[in-house]
């Protein structure tokens, strides 16, 4: 058994869009109010609220008058809200994240999670509807073709994007089958202006219609730099950016999957790179933040998807020198700056195409970490 999420766009009616956004606006407070209480306890007396306090905390306010109108929403989007709260804590003490921050109105995330429970969130294929808490029946829409949806839910997340489009995430249980196993292994080098090149030699190009919509981004993004600050027209270059930067996002996370599925297909070993190391490359300001966001995804998926199907990825260290190791001789250069795309190995005399030099190293590394 594994778990995966459907994502599906939603078309809810004015009134659902209410809720929905009054739904994710409660879940917000809620947040914000125990962080604050959290801090606030700290700071006097130096001790800590649990999750079972807070959750107490909330039925109190629910009861108060002042707060009562946190009772219209779905009860579930407000205990996970303290439910998220307590794991940005646990996260914290635990190295893996900065402190917990409050959550704004005009943030990037403005969504809510429900849970599953006695049959309260369901999918009609045939009507194309969804029933969430609180909401009822919502349609929808999605390009994949569905033919069953799974039986076991076990939680929704429901979305508002910066551009007004409205999504939900339903996480179930499904059964996969393990991939008949081959004997191949793979390096990757991730690229910068694609998406990589493997130890087989094999560059992976971004299709044309992605850079078509990236170049877009940056053109709209560039007008809406132009206008005045608080004007009509500022508002609309707004949404005409997110809105494209919603597609590029989107594009992106297809040839993500598409790439992930064939690496974990063709392979039973995977090597690819720490993505901290790309990220101390420098790039081009914009496309920057969707692809810091894709090397993080696509090494999320590669793991899930090697779980699913019984195969195996190894990350190689940040400070392994890839690119400036000779894969022939072993022989390491001083620098490579990035405009050298191919170069010569002074001891041994091989030319190398940097990137595919890379994903040798990265394989030879990964194969040598397994083996250990
Ligand atoms: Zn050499």
């Amino acid at each position: 058994m594994c778990e995966k999420a459907y994502r599906l766009r939603l078309y809810p009616t004015a009134e659902q869009k209410t809720l929905i956004d009054k739904t994710i606006g409660c879940a917000r407070y809620v947040y914000n109010k125990f962080l604050a209480a959290r801090m606030e306890l700290y700071k006097a007396e130096k001790k800590s609220l649990s999750y079972n306090q807070c959750s107490a905390g909330l039925t109190v306010m629910k009861q108060e008058e002042e707060t009562s109108w946190l009772q219209e929403v779905d009860k579930f989007a407000l205990q996970n809200s303290l439910r998220d709260l307590d794991k940005a804590y646990a996260n914290f003490f635990q190295g893996r994240a900065r402190f917990p921050r409050f959550k704004k109105k005009h943030g990037k995330k403005q969504s809510y999670r429900t849970n599953f429970t006695h049959g309260n969130i369901a999918v009609n294929l045939e009507c194309r509807t969804i029933k969430v808490p609180k909401l009822g029946w919502v349609e929808f829409r999605t390009d994949k073709l569905l033919k069953k949806f799974p039986e076991k839910i076990l939680n929704a997340t429901v979305r508002r994007t910066a551009s007004g489009e409205y999504y939900v995430s339903v996480v179930c249980k499904t059964e996969v089958e393990l991939l008949p196993s081959v004997g191949t292994a793979i390096g990757v080098d991730l690229g910068i202006k694609d998406l990589g090149v493997l130890s087989t030699g094999e560059h992976i190009l971004n299709p044309r219609h992605y850079r078509k919509a990236e170049q877009k981004l940056i053109r709209l993004q560039r007008a809406y730099a132009r206008k005045e600050n608080g004007s009509k027209n500022q508002e609309k270059a707004r949404l005409k950016v997110a809105r494209q930067h919603e597609k590029v996002a989107n594009q992106r996370k297809d040839l993500l999957h598409k790439f992930s599925s064939k690496l974990i297909r063709e392979n039973q070993v995977v090597c690819i790179e720490d993505l901290s190391v790309k990220n101390l490359i420098r790039n081009r300001k914009l496309a920057k933040s969707i692809q810091d966001a894709g090397w993080g995804m696509l090494h999320a998926m590669l793991d899930y998807k090697a779980r699913w199907y019984g195969r195996v990825v190894v990350t190689v260290g940040r400070f392994y020198p890839s690119t400036k190791t000779c894969h022939v001789c072993g022989h390491t250069v001083p620098m490579l700056t990035l405009d050298v795309r191919s170069w010569q190995c002074p001891v041994c005399r091989t030319v190398h195409d940097r990137d595919e030099n890379a994903a040798i190293n990265i394989l030879n590394e990964g194969l040598r970490i397994l083996a250990g």
